[in-house]
């Protein structure tokens, strides 16, 4: 499916449980940063190397907490009128001028650290 069939999947979903009311921009935005540390969640406590083996014998738990964080970003965006190609192709035009690339390759600095 594409992003527009999975947004839809997910709207007749959410209609035929009458969960409309409970998706406020702020209750979205709460599941989406909570399925986001859902996934962090998975790798707390694990070095690098417990991370990747945990990710090799775990990855549809993985797969799980992506599906879910995905979710509420297209949910929200629906509801919303965000489009997400859109912001994301604005944000990625605003990064090139954040991070110029003779200035930052090879750095994992923040922007406001390499000036
Ligand atoms: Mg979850």
């Amino acid at each position: 499916m594409n992003q527009k069939e999975l947004t839809e999947l997910i709207r007749h979903f959410c209609e035929e449980r009458d969960w409309d009311q409970f998706h406020s921009i702020k209750d979205l935005s709460i599941g989406l940063s909570t399925e986001s540390n859902e996934l962090l969640q998975l790798f707390r406590f694990k070095d690098e190397k417990q991370c990747e083996e945990y990710l090799a014998n775990n990855r549809k738990k993985v797969e799980d907490e992506c599906a879910d964080v995905y979710y509420y970003l297209l949910r929200l965006s629906d509801l919303y009128n965000i489009d997400l190609n859109q912001a994301l192709e604005n944000k990625m035009k605003d990064n090139h001028k954040k991070y110029p690339k003779e200035l930052v390759k090879g750095k994992n600095l923040k922007y406001n650290e390499y000036e």
